[in-house]
Parts: structure tokens; C-alpha cells; sequence
């Protein structure tokens, strides 16, 4: 038994047999036998794997040789010479005549070999050419296995998903009914892996340091989200323990779906609003169940991560069967937030240096007004199926805020024209993420419908840290002076221009968190469907004069572990 630490990113507990997803490692690529008469064609595979890597390298080079300058350029021309190597080609053929394997089991053996000699050289320059040859063969590795990538659309039995990194796009398109919980050596709480799995229900721990390797040989995985803990073969008292903990969060769940029917209603009789996010939009279905006032954000986004970009119709229909599920309760649809760690390369998106700085979300669609126009005719359309609100993610100025409002008028206008039903009034707002528009709230207020508060993104810009990097993840921090002055900030000024404010970020889905936001005026939360209950249960627990001065005391502290203590003392 083999126990492993890491950060709690979705509650639950499940046991099952380990999947792994790491394929660029070596040591996991898969081997395959092959008949003598198969081994040609496993050679042309390489020669075909090797032609794409160079095509890669060479843009490299070119790209390394304007941007770094030669000597950055040398050392993918090294690369290039080391890809058309007669003597890696000629072993490579051999290893496949002799040992009947598939050709990246073969490639990867032979990496494996070099590595070892070289990294035991005494020549210093010999030891650093181990870096040059994993860089090629992994290259080489990761076209061959493009072709064998085993989906994790057709996992048919039930796992536990064990990978270094998962992208939002893997997890809207692995089979969600057999992955049993998630484990991942990166990953932050706020990452959207971790947003993913809370949204789907499947317990998962990021941040696992080594997870890949210590639970390759498992025969079977224990995860507990509740704690963040991972266990590899768990012995009878260890099963014993998790059954235990399961019954107990399950009979604290069962106590918590009984609130479904009662209001977010203070025990002074102050009333918010407690709606749910959605990715997809088969979550509408549990939303009600969960006894959500609506959807707070629908991250539209995810329609587009699966592989296929949709039309206006297919928009169209997404957002009507959203819309039509929550029977009459408000939704908002944030439009696209593409870019950062949701990659789009069909749209166009390409590498960037600084991804979570660059040409996303608000960005994006404004420099691409085809894509973003198509979208806003899909909302409009849909949004006269019941109570509808647009919301811009990202703005960092008042002009894309007033550019982005140009295009929905224009985009009302062409479905005008062509007959089109949009509803005549809809209200149109922002996302507060970025601190320049906490700061200027009071600017962006005064265009704004409502605001509603993305501290995701608001605690990455404001502390300087990347909410996917499980190193840094302890300055993720909400309770930090710094992010809690531009909340309260932005609620007093949403609050002067007489517009409401609500938060979507994963800080609203903290009941400590949540008296806070209650006292400092935060009229709605939205979170992950399964964590309305006991957001409710904290407001319902609550007055509004006492979560005033659980605010104002909070306001006074100097570091997010006083506040957190402070709260500590204060929760029921
Ligand atoms: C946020 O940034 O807080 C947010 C809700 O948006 P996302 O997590 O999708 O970036
Ligand atoms: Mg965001």
C-alpha cells in the first residue's frame, strides 16, 4: 500500500483499476507484437513519424533563428541532423527485424539505451546531448502514437484516470460514466480539470507529485477527494475506511439535498440568488435538482472543446435546451473563453508565450467578429425560450465592453432581417476578472447590466500565479487582502450604479467564503450544481447584521490565515 498526497479538487470516493495517460513517457508506450512481413510497415511508420517532426523543427529553427538569434537556432539544426541520423535509422530497422514490436516500443527502448549511456558519460557535453535526444524522440514518439492514442472515449470499464495533465477538452471527451475519479500530477483547485470533474460529479486530486509512475504498477487506486489523498493498492483496512467515509458523505449529502426546496434567505429574511455552472449542457438536467436559483455561468466554451466547432444551429439548439431545462429560471451564457488552458487550434488559436496574457476569451472574439457574431445570433435566438443574460468574460477596458455591446446589436439586427424572433430586452453583462476592471468597476458599471465576479481569474492576475500550477498553488488565495479589497470594491461600485453583483468563481462555493461575500453586499453565487446545498445552508445559518460584521472584521485582518482562522471560529 502506497499513499500519496495531493490537493482535493472534487469530494467523493472511489476505488477502481488505474488508467494511465501519460503516452509521451517512454515507459508507458504500449508494446505490440508484429508479424516479420508487418515490420515494413511499421519502418514506413517511422519514416512518415519522422517527416512531420521535421517539418516542426524546421519552423523551430526558423522561428529560433528571427525571435533568439543563431546560437537558439543551432540547436534545433542539431535536432534536425540528429532526426535524419543513418545510424539511428539503421537500428531502429534492425531492433524491428529482430524484436517483432511495434516501432515506437522500439523507438523508445532505443532511447532508453542512449540515455543511460550518456547520462553515466564523464564528458559534461556528452551528458547534456540526453535532453537533445529525448526532445527528438518524443517528438517522433508523439506522432507515432497520435495514431494509437487510446481514447478515453472508449474506456469501457470502470478507472481511475491517472495523468500528468489533462486538458478541458480530454475531460469533455473521456466516457464519464466508467472514469470512477481523476488523479493528476498538475493542476490547481481552480484549474479546469478540477472545475470539470467538481461539475461531473467525479472525485479528483491534482497535484499528485510522481502519480504517473507510483501508480503504473497499481492494481487498483484509491481516491478520496474529500482529502486529496491517493492510495495505490489499498490494503482491507484501508477499503474499510473509504466505505466508512463514503457512507458518511453520502448521509451528509442526503441531509444537504433537503434544503432544495427552501430560499437562500438569511435568518433575518434577506434573500440572494444561489444558481449553478454549467459546461455542457446535459448539467441543466441536475441544476434544479440540486435546488439552484438558475445558471449563474454556463461556460459556453466547452460546446467547442470537444473537437467540433458548432454552427449557429447547433449553437442555437445548446442554448434552447439549456434555456427550456431550468423552466422559467434565469441563465447566463458567458459568451466563448477560449484561449489560456482551453486551446481552440480549429479556431485558429495558436501557441502563444504567455497564454493566460494572451488572445483569449473577450479578445478573441473580438478580432474573430464572424465566430463571435455567429454565437451572439445563437443566444439571441434561444433567449426568447425564457430568461436569458449575455455575459462578456475578460474585459479589461470600456471600449471592448462597448465594441463587444456594438456586435450584439448588430447581431440582433441581422436576425432581425432575416425574420428572427430575439427578445426585446435582454441584460447584457461582464465578468470581473482581470483587476483592471475591479478598479475601473465604477467605469464599467455604468455600461454594465450586472457584474459578476470570476475570482478564478481575478486571484490568478492579482497575485501573479497561474491557478494550474500545483507549486504555486498555496498564493490561489481568496482571503488574501489584496483579492478581498477588489470584491468588496467591485460590490460597492455595481452596488452605486444600482446593478446587481454576483461572483461565479470557486469562491462562491465556499460557505465560509459565502458569509463573507453575504455581509459585503454580494447579491448572487454560482458554483458547481453539487455545492449549492451547502452554500444554502451557510446563508440560511446566517443573519445579514452578523455576516456585516463577520465582513467588516474580515476587511480589518492582514493575512489570508488570519481570515481564515477568524472564520474557523466563526462557522457553525
Ligand atoms: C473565473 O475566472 O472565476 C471564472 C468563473 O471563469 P473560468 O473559471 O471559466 O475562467
Ligand atoms: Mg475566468
Amino acid at each position: 500500500m502506497n499513499e500519496l498526497t495531493g490537493i482535493p479538487a472534487s469530494p467523493g470516493i472511489a476505488v477502481a483499476r488505474p488508467f494511465l495517460y501519460v503516452l509521451e513517457d517512454p515507459s508507458t508506450v504500449p508494446v505490440r507484437e508484429i508479424k516479420a512481413e508487418e515490420a515494413p510497415a511499421e519502418w514506413a511508420r517511422f519514416i512518415g513519424a519522422v517527416g512531420k517532426a521535421r517539418v516542426e523543427v524546421t519552423a523551430l529553427r526558423d522561428k529560433a533563428s528571427i525571435e533568439a538569434g543563431e546560437d537558439q537556432a543551432a540547436i534545433f539544426e542539431s535536432h534536425l541532423l540528429m532526426l535524419d541520423d543513418p545510424e539511428l535509422h539503421e537500428r531502429i530497422e534492425r531492433s524491428l527485424a529482430k524484436k517483432l514490436v511495434n516501432v515506437e516500443r522500439v523507438l523508445a527502448d532505443i532511447e532508453r539505451e542512449f540515455v543511460d549511456k550518456l547520462g553515466q558519460a564523464d564528458d559534461p557535453s556528452l551528458r547534456d546531448r540526453v535532453s537533445d535526444i529525448q526532445d527528438i524522440s518524443r517528438r517522433i514518439l508523439g506522432h507515432l502514437l497520435e495514431r494509437e492514442r487510446p481514447s478515453l472515449a472508449e474506456i469501457a470499464d470502470d478507472v481511475v484516470l491517472v495523468a500528468r495533465d489533462l486538458l478541458p477538452s480530454d475531460m469533455i471527451s473521456m466516457n464519464r460514466a466508467r472514469v470512477k475519479a481523476v488523479v493528476t500530477e498538475s493542476g490547481g483547485r481552480t484549474s479546469h480539470v478540477a472545475i470539470l470533474a467538481r461539475a461531473f460529479e467525479i472525485p479528483a486530486v491534482v497535484g499528485v507529485a510522481g502519480a504517473a509512475s507510483k501508480l503504473r504498477a497499481a492494481k487498483l487506486v484509491a481516491v478520496d477527494g474529500d482529502r486529496g489523498l491517493v492510495t495505490a493498492d489499498p490494503d482491507e483496512a484501508a477499503l474499510a475506511r473509504n466505505e466508512v467515509s463514503r457512507s458518511a458523505s453520502a448521509a451528509r449529502q442526503r441531509e444537504l439535498d433537503a434544503l432544495r426546496e427552501l430560499p437562500a434567505a438569511t435568518t433575518d429574511g434577506f434573500r440572494v440568488l444561489v444558481k449553478a455552472n454549467i459546461e455542457v449542457p446535459e448539467e441543466a438536467d441536475t441544476v434544479l435538482a440540486h435546488g439552484a436559483d438558475g445558471i449563474g455561468l454556463f461556460r459556453s466554451e466547452f460546446l467547442f472543446l470537444g473537437g467540433h466547432v458548432p454552427d449557429e444551429e447547433e449553437q442555437f439548439l445548446a442554448y434552447k435546451r439549456v434555456i427550456e431545462a431550468m423552466k422559467g429560471k434565469p441563465v447566463t451564457i458567458r459568451t466563448l473563453d477560449i484561449g489560456g488552458d482551453k486551446v481552440l487550434p480549429e479556431l485558429g488559436a495558436q501557441d502563444e508565450k504567455n497564454p493566460l496574457l494572451g488572445w483569449r476569451a473577450i479578445r478573441f472574439c473580438l478580432s474573430r467578429e464572424d465566430i463571435f457574431k455567429t454565437q451572439l445570433r445563437a443566444i439571441l435566438r434561444a433567449a426568447v425560450f425564457g430568461e436569458t443574460r449575455i455575459m462578456f468574460p475578460m474585459i479589461a477596458t470600456a471600449d471592448e465592453l462597448e465594441r463587444a455591446l456594438a456586435l450584439v446589436d448588430e447581431a440582433r439586427a441581422e436576425c432581425r432581417a432575416k425574420g428572427q424572433a430575439t427578445p426585446a430586452m435582454l441584460p447584457i453583462g461582464i465578468m470581473v476578472e482581470i483587476p483592471a476592471a475591479a478598479m475601473t468597476s465604477d467605469i464599467l458599471a455604468a455600461k454594465s447590466d450586472f457584474f459578476s465576479i470570476g475570482t478564478n481569474d481575478l486571484i490568478q492576475y492579482t497575485m501573479a500565479v497561474d491557478r494550474g500550477n500545483e507549486k504555486v498553488a498555496y498564493l490561489h488565495a481568496p482571503y488574501h487582502p489584496a483579492v478581498l479589497r477588489l470584491v468588496k470594491l467591485t460590490i460597492e461600485n455595481g452596488k452605486a450604479a444600482g446593478i446587481p453583483v454576483g461572483m461565479c468563481g470557486e469562491m462562491a462555493a465556499d460557505p465560509a467564503s459565502a458569509i463573507v461575500l453575504l455581509g459585503l453586499g454580494l447579491d448572487e453565487f454560482s458554483m458547481s450544481s453539487a455545492a449549492v446545498p451547502a452554500v444554502k445552508r451557510a446563508i440560511r445559518s446566517t443573519s445579514l447584521t452578523e455576516a456585516r460584521a463577520v465582513a467588516v472584521a474580515v476587511m480589518a485582518l492582514s493575512t489570508s490565515s488570519e481570515v481564515a482562522a477568524y472564520l474557523n471560529t466563526r462557522l457553525p
